[in-house]
């Protein structure tokens, strides 16, 4: 890691992906010379049991096993610039419940509800449901091996909320729950609901993005104006690499690297200095992900 410069965590990425089939360690040591530590995310069984073997040949790398909303479903392909395939997966507690005793993994995720897509033959209810129950059988082991949860959560924060809400229990009588809330772009009502639970929120490459024009004009709450308020010791930042891109890079394939960028943004947004917030972040990430603090 560079002396000179502040470190960062890149919470939420996929470098273990094929985006980086031909210089994933290329890029991984690029971003840990420039003091970029990063969690790899799984999103269904390969892609998880791959994430933590990277992790194993790292320090400054972790890793989730989780499976994403929308690989619940046959046919899915991202819509962004690296299409992948979903294997229409059931969530499998044995499968991930061994891969979580492994030292590396911080969380389980990124699982959530994703009401974006449509899938061919699939029913809006069918979905519901089965993303519904494929997120409490990866919440239950979570809560049962004491660690932090990381949501992926898309177009769908009432009924996401509802079914935490539903599967910890009433929260004024328990302790915070301990996880976040990826890629975080919904409104400030959702995000004090969220924190009020005791969640962090993570921001990515979308904060670096031009708002709507018609938003502007009508005085909307814009993604710019949560960042601003989010208070510095519930928040971490993330790329989401391969994929959103922040600006200026936009169009190419994303790097942990670039979480430097976001960071920059949240330091501007908020008038604070850029090593204030990576400390922040930083810290916050640590106390999220408790395993981290062994190595
Ligand atoms: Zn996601
Ligand atoms: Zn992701």
């Amino acid at each position: 890691m560079g002396t000179d410069e502040a470190m960062l965590i890149d919470t939420h990425c996929h470098v273990h992906f094929n985006a980086y089939k031909d210089d994933m360690d290329d890029v991984v040591r690029d971003c840990l010379s420039k003091g970029v530590q990063m969690v790899t995310i799984g999103t269904q069984k390969d892609t998880s049991a791959n994430g933590i073997k990277l992790a194993e040949r790292y320090d400054g790398v972790w890793a989730t096993v989780g499976l994403h909303p929308s690989h619940i479903f046959a046919g899915y392909h991202d819509e962004g610039e690296v299409q992948f395939k979903s294997r229409n997966e059931s969530f499998d507690p044995a499968y991930y419940g061994e891969l979580l005793k492994h030292p590396k993994v911080v969380a389980v995720g990124e699982m959530g509800l994703d009401y974006h897509y449509e899938y061919e033959g699939v029913s809006p209810e069918e979905m519901k449901e089965r993303e519904s129950s494929a997120f409490e059988a990866g919440a239950r082991l979570a809560i049962a091996a004491d660690l932090p949860v990381v949501i992926h959560c898309r177009d769908a924060h009432d009924d996401q909320i509802a079914l935490i809400e539903k599967i910890w229990g009433p929260h004024e009588d328990g302790a915070p729950i301990r996880g976040l809330i990826h890629c975080f772009t919904g409104t400030k009502r959702d995000a004090e609901r969220y924190l009020a639970l005791g969640f962090m929120l993570a921001f990515g490459g979308s904060i670096t993005y031009p708002p709507r024009k018609s938003d502007v004009k009508e005085g909307k709450e814009l993604l710019t104006d949560v960042v601003k308020w989010a208070p510095l010791d519930k928040i971490v930042v993330e790329t989401d690499a391969p994929y959103l891109t922040p600006v200026p890079h936009r169009g190419e394939r994303n790097t942990p690297a670039h979480v430097k960028i976001v960071a920059e943004k949240v330091a501007e947004l908020k008038g604070i200095g850029f090593d204030e917030v990576a400390a922040a972040t930083t810290a916050n990430a640590r106390r999220l992900f408790r395993r981290m603090a062994n190595g």
